[in-house]
């Protein structure tokens, strides 16, 4: 009720915005090529609906862009001058969320269509506590207002699927031919209201294989510490966009060429800044990207236990060194990389857990004899940590054997398990390792030393 009200009252005193006050460009579909197919039927029957209840209703932002390049957007996002109280008394299924600004979440099967309402340029009376903190953003606005709080011209498009029209508010469409990233409005300015837009120019240059625009490109080295201010959870948030964009060591070597890995990130220090670790990261996001493009899965936990497993490794070192027992040092070493890492950026309780097992569990993998091995395939986490090993066997920290004699028990009946044992307990393999790595192991069961370097 109160939001209806505060909508009217915005209606009737309409602020003039200080960017992106025209005319938008309307782009027919003959013009600009979109492919109808590749839009979701959830997102077109949403627009149709608020479009016959006499709204305005736009598929918005990343996806425009993406049909643009005619690539399949992951999501649609849906924006309109419908209130969120009017969105939702059109669907079944459809939840306001959000307390500083009101989206709805519409749902259909699996599919989440988030819709929100065209907001204002200027909130010069939103509701602020004693520290400045936006409490409540709920000012809705015009169209064009909308477009220009949007960070880059090519992410300020709005489709209507119903025409074909594309609007185009600051030239965006061009900067997709162009395949150039161009920030709206002043980038200095934008970078200081919200120093992630930094780290968003980097991921979607990455991503798109686009130049980023030098106005837009050269504030961000002399702008970089803004970052640190951004709170935890939003860093993280988008710092695991950019690892799982499937460009993660495009994304990383940007990151580096824009200097903005410097001191920021911890976990960018930790990746960027050993040398020593560098060769098993960059397989392990090469890897994870393949994945990402290929359409499959992939875990945060695992992703982080890799990013994160030198440091794991140089602390337990640090430690064998002064010959404390190994299992407590890798638990020690463990503990210190996690409250490193979480004081600034805040993985989730969820992926740590993953992260401390799949680690936990490396130093397992070395017992080859009695009981040991057939237990550890019956571990919850077993294939995490196997393909952990076989990780670290791709990127030569420990004898490629060891991750083979684990695919054969693997994949082994119970006798060929019976005879791998006896082979393992012999203390050696009928496959050849490296001399280096044969010194390494001398005096175990073949596989006794800590495979740390
Ligand atoms: P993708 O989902 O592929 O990562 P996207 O462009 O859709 O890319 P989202 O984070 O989903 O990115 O945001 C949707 C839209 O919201 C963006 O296209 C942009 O218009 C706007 N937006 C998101 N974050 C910001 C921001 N920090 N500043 C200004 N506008 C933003
Ligand atoms: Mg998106």
């Amino acid at each position: 009720m109160i939001n209806r009200v505060i909508a009217r009252v915005q209606t009737l005193f309409k602020r003039k915005p200080k960017r992106g006050g025209r005319d938008p460009k309307r782009i027919s579909s003959r013009e600009h090529g979109i492919n109808g197919e590749l839009v979701s039927r959830s997102a077109l029957r949403v627009c149709e609906t608020l479009q016959k209840a006499g709204h305005r209703a736009y598929i918005v932002g990343g996806a425009v862009r993406d049909l643009l390049l005619d690539i399949a957007p992951k999501d649609f996002d849906i924006a309109t001058d419908a209130t969120p109280e009017q969105i939702k008394s059109h669907f079944r299924r459809a939840f306001i969320i959000g307390r500083r600004f009101k989206l709805v979440h519409v749902m259909f099967g699996q599919e989440t269509i988030e819709v929100s309402t065209f907001r204002a340029l200027v909130n010069a009376d939103r509701l602020i506590d004693e520290h400045g903190r936006v409490l409540s953003d709920n000012l809705y606005g015009e169209q064009n207002e909308d477009s220009a709080r949007r960070d880059f011209t090519i992410n300020a498009l709005y489709y209507d699927p119903t025409t074909g029209d594309v609007l185009d508010y600051h030239e965006g469409v061009k900067d997709v031919r162009a395949r150039r990233l161009r920030m709206i409005g002043e980038p200095a300015d934008r970078y200081r209201e919200d120093p992630v837009r930094m780290l968003r120019a980097v991921r979607f240059a990455a991503k798109l294989g686009f130049a980023i625009d030098e106005a837009t490109r050269e504030p961000i080295h002399r702008m970089a510490e803004l970052i640190e201010n951004v709170p935890a959870a939003r860093l993280f948030d988008e710092m695991l966009k950019l690892l799982t964009s499937g460009h993660s060591v495009a994304c990383i070597t940007r990151l580096r060429a824009e200097g903005l890995h410097h001191g920021l990130l911890p976990l960018l220090d930790v990746i960027l800044e050993q040398p020593a670790g560098e060769r098993f990261v960059m397989l392990a996001l090469s890897r994870t990207d393949e994945r990402v493009r290929a359409g499959k899965s992939i875990s945060p936990g695992y992703l982080f236990a890799t990013l994160l497993w030198n440091d794991v490794l140089a602390k337990w070192n640090a430690r064998l060194a002064k010959d404390e027992h190994r299992i407590p040092a890798l638990n020690l070493a463990i503990d210190e990389t996690i409250e490193a890492q979480t004081e600034k950026l805040a993985i989730q309780r969820r992926f740590v857990s993953d992260m401390r097992e799949i680690w936990g569990l490396q130093p397992r993998f070395e017992r080859r004899t009695g009981r040991s091995p057939f237990r550890l395939v019956e571990h919850l986490r077993f294939r995490a940590g196997y393909d952990f090993l076989l990780l670290r066997a791709a990127a030569d920290e420990i004898p490629v054997e060891q991750g083979d004699w684990w695919t054969r028990f693997l994949h082994a009946g119970p006798d060929e398990r019976e005879k791998l044992i006896e082979e393992a307990a012999r203390g050696g393999s009928s496959t050849a390792t490296t001399g280096k790595r044969r010194r390494r192991r001398r005096g175990g069961n073949g596989d006794g030393a800590p495979s740390a370097v």
